[in-house]
């Protein structure tokens, strides 16, 4: 497994039996469609997320019936367990009751002390982390009318402010998310936040569009941020099924040599000279590499002529020639393939490989 380095230095925070922040792999996150009363209905749709990579899941817990479903859910579930709560401590309580492993909740919005004191007094019990879901659009009054719109500034003060409550009671299990649909707000407000306090950053470009805009947005924000070392865990939110959100996660991670034990592609951008059906294989190798447990590179490439020199970045890959193709090796040549078993013979040493690392 390669080693993730670089991270800026954070506390590293439980959640179940991951451990988000400290010098730990940026952790997958998503966040689930369903109702979450309908226990079937999230429970297949987390297997679906577990499938695709997703590490840590999120629920949304609007009402009591949903807090009651907690439990039933955790049962059916391999991923730790987050709920996503506004200003009832009532479902913190019931939630923590089922076993959930993190909420996400401001602390400062819960009302009256005693009731902060509850949920506090519980989460600490049960080793719970609290996320604090800082976001541009619904800043307190008060920092609004300091700052007059919503400012990284202003997202910081409301950041502290939660902070702030849980360490005035002894509680310092705490992950901070300063979301924005705003690229540039959002990624200052996180370089911020990582200057003022040493809590694992959670990060999101938040209502960031749809899969082709969002995916976009949250790339290029996030992106600033990972190549800075800021980030403990990300989710990217996308006008989508969630699947597709951790498939940009995971590929967004992989881009920065952050996501161990991941496959990655390098296809060709096709040209003229191309000899195979080149989009179609790369998509479905592609496809296949998702499941790939191993830090393997697979190149695809349209034809012969650079395919050597540049099959050789690969672990393993396949060249187009004329109706066949040039199985790839470290650079060196395997044998020809015709087209139509190509990609059968290309996921058969893919697997190999895995497997060679896995015994490693
Ligand atoms: Fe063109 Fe071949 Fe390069 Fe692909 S690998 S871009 S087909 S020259």
């Amino acid at each position: 497994m390669s080693e993730i380095t670089h991270r800026q230095h954070t506390r590293p925070v439980k959640v179940g039996p991951l451990t988000i922040g400290g010098n730990n792999e940026v952790v997958v996150q998503s966040m689930t469609m369903s109702k979450t009363d309908d226990v079937e209905a999230t429970v297949a749709e987390i297997h679906r997320l577990e499938e695709a990579g997703c590490q840590v899941v999120r629920v949304a817990c609007p009402d009591m019936s949903a807090a009651e479903a907690i439990a039933d859910i955790k049962k059916q579930i391999n991923i730790p367990l987050v709920v996503d709560i506004h200003f009832d401590y009532r479902l913190a309580l019931k939630a923590i009751e089922g076993g959930v492993d993190k909420i996400r909740i401001n602390p400062g919005n819960i009302g009256k002390r005693w009731k902060v004191e509850a949920v506090v007094k519980a989460a600490k019990e049960n080793n719970i982390p609290i996320r604090i879901g800082v976001n541009a659009g619904s800043l307190e009054k008060s920092i609004l009318e300091k700052y007059g719109y919503p400012t990284a500034e202003g997202m910081v003060e409301s950041a502290l402010h939660h902070i702030q409550i849980l360490e005035e009671l002894d509680f310092y299990d705490i992950i901070v998310s300063m979301k924005a649909s705003d690229v540039n707000l959002a990624v200052e407000a996180y370089e911020k936040a990582a200057q003022a306090f040493d809590y694992p950053l959670h990060l999101g470009i938040t209502e960031s569009g749809t899969q082709f805009s969002g995916t976009i947005k949250s790339s290029a924000g996030l992106g600033i941020l990972l190549h800075k070392g800021i980030g403990n865990t990300v989710r990217i939110s996308l006008s989508a099924d969630p699947v597709e959100e951790v498939k940009v996660a995971r590929e967004l991670l992989k881009s920065f040599g952050l996501a161990a034990n991941a496959a990655t592609l390098i296809s060709c951008p096709t040209c003229g000279r191309i000899e195979i059906d080149l989009i179609s294989i790369a998509n479905e190798v592609d496809e296949y590499i998702q499941k790939i447990q191993a830090p393997i590179k697979v190149s695809v490439l349209g034809c012969a002529v650079n395919g050597p020199g540049e099959a050789k970045e690969a672990d393993i890959g396949i060249a187009g020639a004329r109706g066949e193709g040039l199985l790839f090796r470290h650079g060196e040549i395997l044998r020809k393939v015709p087209e139509e078993t190509m990609v059968e013979e290309l996921k058969k040493e893919i697997d190999k490989l895995a497997e060679e690392h896995k015994q490693k």
